[in-house]
């Protein structure tokens, strides 16, 4: 599916500010946010695609890429994949929620747990040529992911001190609303049930105990791969919550084009063109291959559009490895700019043929005949 324009999806201006952008995304969000829209998929595919939207036009160096080179130049970036987390994980990713919460009535169940979650998945593209497919290939992914920020291991808090008790429930992770005989009680929104809150922030990381950084991995691609297939490579995406355990990342393969060569599901197609003459007397053509050019027979009378099967010499089946074929089609080129002597060769060729039709042209003017005739 073509991806929408960020600015357009957030329905701000190229020159947008942050605080623009940021004010955008919450209205958009509010807008499709499932709970005002239940049973919507498309709205809820619209609230994901602003969140998109948002993590890269919010992010300096995301944006700036993206602003150079549109939706390629995010390859590698360290995008989530939010088509695969669920929509208050969304929420709570950007620090909009109490802001929503209120907004929305503050009924919405809530999916923060005091225990562990795992971590994000994230993805990436990899370009691969039809050679890399045909052998299968190993190649070096560089990414940038969200880490577990070095300075203070993760926990957000600046060096030497700890987290301490949070103010906002006492240490309890719940806190109570309401008076008298029914009182509500509910998770605890600054420390997420936890009870313990920040006091001392990490400077490096905000408190956040994240921090970009980049990532290279190799990764094994399978011959026979297909455009749009997602190769999981497990473990490598974002950290998770309270220990829990990493997302993995999924590496879309891209294929380049080839010059010569299109792939058919597993069999290549190439388009070779020859003159008139070599079709009407036969020849031989070199035909690009995989591997080089190779010499392919073409017997006299050979049609436009012909295709030649060259077996085996296509790519191999993902599953049972069985490759498939090469397919030569033929065009053929009328000559232009021909010389006196050419031209009178032709003239006389011609009148010899105008006895001896060739037998596709004589049936087709037999039907035309026969067509027009009957009117
Ligand atoms: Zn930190
Ligand atoms: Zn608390």
């Amino acid at each position: 599916m073509a991806k929408r324009d960020y600015y357009e999806v957030l329905g701000v201006a190229k020159n947008a500010s942050a605080d623009e952008i940021k004010r955008a995304y919450r209205r958009m969000a509010m807008k499709y946010h499932p709970d005002k829209n239940p049973g919507d998929k498309k709205a809820e595919s619209r609230f994901k695609e602003c969140a998109e939207a948002y993590e890269v036009l919010s992010d300096t160096e995301k944006r700036q890429r993206y602003d150079q080179f549109g939706h390629e130049g995010l390859r590698g970036a360290g995008m989530h994949d939010f088509s695969r987390m669920n929509v208050e994980d969304i929420f709570s990713m950007f620090g909009f929620e109490d802001f929503f919460s209120g907004i929305l009535g503050g009924h919405r169940k809530s999916s923060r747990r005091a225990g562990s979650t795992r971590g994000y998945d994230l993805e990436t593209t990899v370009e691969l040529t039809l050679n890399d497919i045909a052998k299968g290939a190993e190649k070096t992914i560089e990414f940038t992911r969200q880490d577990i920020c070095g300075e203070c291991k993760g926990n957000g808090c600046a060096k030497g001190s700890k987290p301490g008790r949070c103010p906002t429930c006492g240490g309890s992770g719940r806190v109570a609303r309401g008076g008298g005989l029914f009182q509500m009680v509910s998770t605890c929104r600054q420390c997420s049930g936890s009870g313990q809150a920040i006091t001392n922030p990490c400077k490096k990381c905000k408190a956040t105990g994240r921090m970009p950084k980049k990532r290279i991995v190799n990764i094994k691609i399978p011959p026979g791969v297909h455009e749009g297939q997602g190769i999981r490579v497990a473990s490598e995406g974002e950290p998770g919550k309270g220990g829990g355990p990493r997302g993995d990342l999924y590496c879309y393969v891209r294929i380049k084009r080839h010059e010569f060569l299109q792939r058919d599901g597993n069999d290549l197609i190439t388009v070779v063109p020859i003159s008139f003459t070599q079709a009407a007397l036969g020849t031989t053509v070199d035909v690009p291959s995989l591997n080089g050019t190779q010499g392919l027979k073409i017997p006299p009378g050979t049609q436009y559009g012909s295709v030649f099967r060259i077996k085996g010499q296509g790519l191999p089946d993902i599953r049972t490895r069985r490759t498939g074929d090469q397919l030569v089609q033929i065009t053929i080129e009328t000559p232009v700019k021909l010389n006196t002597k050419q031209e009178e060769l032709l003239r006389e060729f011609a009148k010899s043929k105008h006895k001896s039709v060739s037998p596709q042209s004589k049936h087709f003017f037999e039907k035309l005949k026969k067509h027009f005739g009957n009117h």
